[in-house]
């Protein structure tokens, strides 16, 4: 069987994942990313460093893999179209032009007919005058917020006036969901209604960044049922190839919300590396690399913890009991608020 050699676009956790789980297939990988201390480095077959813009650079990277795929969406739109070209991008550019933009993957997933909160477009600081009626709510930037970065919570009116606002970006205004939990599903599709589906995962954030993942999730079966059913509607109609995952809000009065779409493996899924018989991680890319797609199945249930800033210290010479399992990205730098690594603890 041809085995293509494949691409990864960014270097980050998802990209040194993403790489260990083609070498456990016996795919070959070449990582670009614009960070030379890039974690991806250590797990990648070859790695080039350079500016995600740099068409020359990308055209080096193209030219030594017949497929690539990328561990994050904020890469420029141009970039993956230029590449496109000439060889396969998975998932295609299309599907990343919608949802690297709040408004435009809003507007698509209420096009599905799915249910997300209210939201509006803002474009000017006038335009806030028309948010009275979503007010509690978060203003976001349309493009590359992540982890609640490019977010404000407003409660009322006079919160406007206390924010700097930056209007050379466009922003939506989202009313705020009365949560009761926050789930995420993953899925691979691997064509025309061919997906393999995990289980909801229940989430939970702390200062808008995940903190603990577990399954199952503690949910009933109308919403389990509707997120799977909701997230291979959006699959299906983004055609995509590869994983992706669908966060969701539940309210008080357990409705569910589409949050947002995150057009790659995902931060929730980490424990599927330990839970599952095949991880987010392999699925992703034995759908890309068009490899056989094995019916997924749990091991066990799981819960992941991230490890976040400097929480990280005390789990680098932490003994591990035997249903533990740590994993270090090996960033060179502990920051505040950034994520270095995580624990999956398994229930046997
Ligand atoms: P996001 O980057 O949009 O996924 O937001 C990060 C986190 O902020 C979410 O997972 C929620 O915990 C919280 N959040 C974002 N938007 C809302 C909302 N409209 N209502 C309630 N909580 C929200």
């Amino acid at each position: 069987m041809f085995k293509p050699v494949l691409g990864i676009i960014g270097g980050g956790q998802l990209g040194s994942m993403l790489a260990s789980a083609a070498k456990k297939v016996d795919i070959r990988t070449v990582i670009f990313s614009d960070d030379s201390d890039a974690p991806a480095k250590y797990f990648a077959n070859e790695f080039i460093c350079g500016d995600y813009n740099d068409i020359n650079k990308i055209k080096e990277f193209s030219y030594k893999v017949d497929l690539v795929t990328f561990e994050f969406e904020n890469i420029p739109f141009k970039t993956l179209e230029i590449i496109n070209k000439d060889k396969t991008v998975s998932p295609s550019p299309k599907t990343i032009k919608i949802v690297q933009n709040r408004l435009f993957e809003k507007d698509f997933i209420n096009k599905c007919n799915l249910r997300t909160t209210q939201y509006t477009y803002i474009k000017n600081k006038s335009d806030l005058n028309t948010i009275k009626d979503l007010m509690p709510g978060l203003l976001k930037t349309c493009t590359m917020g992540y982890d609640g970065k490019g977010q404000y919570k407003l409660n009322n009116e006079n919160d406007i006036d206390k924010l700097e606002i930056d209007f050379t970006k466009d922003y939506i205004f989202e009313k705020y969901v009365n949560l009761l939990k926050e789930i995420s599903v993953i899925i691979t599709r691997f064509g025309h209604q061919r997906y393999e589906v995990y289980e909801p995962i229940e989430n939970i954030h702390e200062d808008q960044i995940l903190k603990y993942s577990k399954i199952p999730a503690k949910i009933n079966h109308r919403i389990l049922n509707k997120s799977i059913e909701w997230a291979s509607i959006l699959s299906e109609e983004l055609n995509f190839i590869g994983t992706m995952c669908v966060e969701f809000f539940i309210d008080k009065n357990e409705n569910l919300y589409v949050n947002e779409i995150a057009p790659r493996v995902h931060n929730s899924g980490h424990l599927t590396i330990n839970s599952h018989n095949i991880s987010q991680f392999e699925n992703h890319i034995r759908s890309v690399c068009g490899l056989e797609k094995i019916k997924i199945k749990k091991l066990f249930n799981a819960r992941m913890i991230n490890l976040i800033g400097s929480d990280i210290k005390m789990y680098k010479d932490k003994k591990l009991v035997e249903n533990e399992f740590f994993f270090d990205y090996l960033k060179k730098e502990i920051k505040d608020k950034r994520k270095m690594g995580h624990l999956t603890i398994i229930e046997k």
